[in-house]
């Protein structure tokens, strides 16, 4: 017996019939002894259906509105979970983020949590209820209703499991757990009994979309044991863990990629002080993220410049880029828009010399041309070609054996 936290996402909850099939799952767990607290997403669909109504209404929706709009689609699913769950007996409530005291900061539509109460919560577990609450929301101290964020209802869930001090937190999604890269690319990719925060926060962040980046933070400092698994069928999952307790001690642990690169080089930057800051200034206080960054050793004075931004910036970013090169006296501005990011995530790399020259290797036999390289301490990351991708995936995959358990 034990204090649960289950999240089921937009396609765990997207009709009627899911609801109730999510119902019989919690009932089947409160049955057997647990505690269970849900956490719901809204209805797939149904908060992208919100955002494009806002943007009929205005070009640039004022945040706080947007949150009041968005904040419904969760606030539908919690009491039709509820009302299915009534239905097979067993005693259940719902509360929006306001209700439970889940307090945010006021950065509408991109809240952090700042606090929760869980008073309310034991109060309803210990009376022998299911306790149901509307993922994706908060409330600022002025009692404005908050959004955390696009796939926010996996941070809440995380957040509420530490709060509540639960002894998982189960993310139910449409994948059967995280695979060692999207089995679409490669159907060899294989699920991973276990990985660690710090892999899966690299996995997120390069592109991997099973969880929320924050949620993942969130999970590593708070000391949440984190499960990701299918709500359409039985299994373990992976679990999310600690490296020292990682169940598996591979070289890589996956494979991410990222189709929205975009790459805007400048050439012929003049070779002084302050060149990167009137670059990449101007790109940042336009709010466009800047991913990778190479500059160049300097030749005859002059320098080039390339980074990547998301293809949804290239046009302003290149805006920018060309009149910074003029007020520089820059010689050329040129964007590529058909690049990808293929990036190979682990800790093994900590302890192995060689993984680096082994992947580029990979690069060298298919023939494809890297443009780019970045690396972290537990990751390697390489912008080619778009039309390589695929064949960069699988021949990654195969080279690190990654389709093998290395616990077998
Ligand atoms: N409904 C929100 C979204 O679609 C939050 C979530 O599902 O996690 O992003
Ligand atoms: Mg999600």
């Amino acid at each position: 017996m034990g204090l649960f936290v289950y999240k089921f996402g937009g396609t765990s909850v997207g009709t009627v019939e899911r609801i109730q099939a999510v119902a019989e799952k919690v009932k089947a767990a409160h049955e057997s002894g647990d505690q269970i607290v849900v956490v719901v997403s809204a209805m797939s669909g149904e908060t992208n259906r919100l955002t494009d109504l806002a943007k009929e209404m205005q070009k640039t929706p004022v945040a706080r509105e947007m949150d009041v709009l968005l904040s419904t689609g969760e606030q539908v699913t919690m009491s039709l979970l509820c009302m299915a769950l009534t239905n097979l007996g067993c005693s259940a409530q719902s509360y929006t983020g306001g209700q439970v005291r889940i307090v945010t900061d006021s950065s509408h539509t991109k809240a952090r949590i700042k606090r929760i109460d869980d008073k309310k919560i034991h109060a309803d577990l210990s009376a022998g209820k299911v306790v149901v609450v509307a993922g994706f929301q908060g409330m600022d101290e002025e009692g404005s209703i908050t959004t955390l964020g696009r796939g926010g209802s996996d941070t809440t869930a995380v957040a509420l499991a530490a709060a509540l001090k639960a002894d998982e937190c189960h993310i139910y999604t449409d994948v059967d757990g995280v695979y060692t890269t999207d089995p679409r690319v490669e159907p060899n990719a294989r699920r991973l009994e276990s990985i660690t925060f710090e892999e899966m926060l690299e996995m997120a962040s390069l592109g991997s979309k099973i969880l929320q980046i924050r949620s993942v933070e969130f999970a590593g400092k708070y000391n949440v044991a984190l499960r990701v698994l299918s709500s359409f069928s039985e299994g373990r999952g992976t679990l999310i863990t600690y490296e020292e307790s990682a169940v598996e001690q591979a070289l890589i642990s996956g494979i991410a990629f990222n189709r929205d690169e975009a790459k805007l080089t400048i050439t012929g930057v003049p070779d002084i002080p302050g060149a990167a800051f009137k670059i990449l200034g101007p790109i940042a206080d336009a709010n466009i993220e800047i991913d990778m960054i190479i500059q160049n050793v300097a030749d005859d004075a002059t320098t080039d410049f390339t980074f990547t931004v998301h293809r949804n910036d290239l046009e302003s970013a290149k805006a920018i880029l060309t009149a910074t090169s003029e007020s520089l006296g820059a010689k050329s501005v040129t964007t590529d828009e058909k690049t990808v990011k293929v990036s190979i995530v682990g800790v093994g790399m900590r302890s192995h010399a060689g993984i680096a020259s082994k992947m580029f290797e990979v690069f060298a036999d298919e023939n494809i041309n890297i443009q780019m390289i970045s690396t972290s301490e537990i990751k390697i990351s390489v912008v080619i070609d778009e039309k390589y991708l695929e064949l960069a995936v699988r021949a990654l995959h195969a080279a690190f054996e990654l389709d093998k358990d290395p616990a077998t």
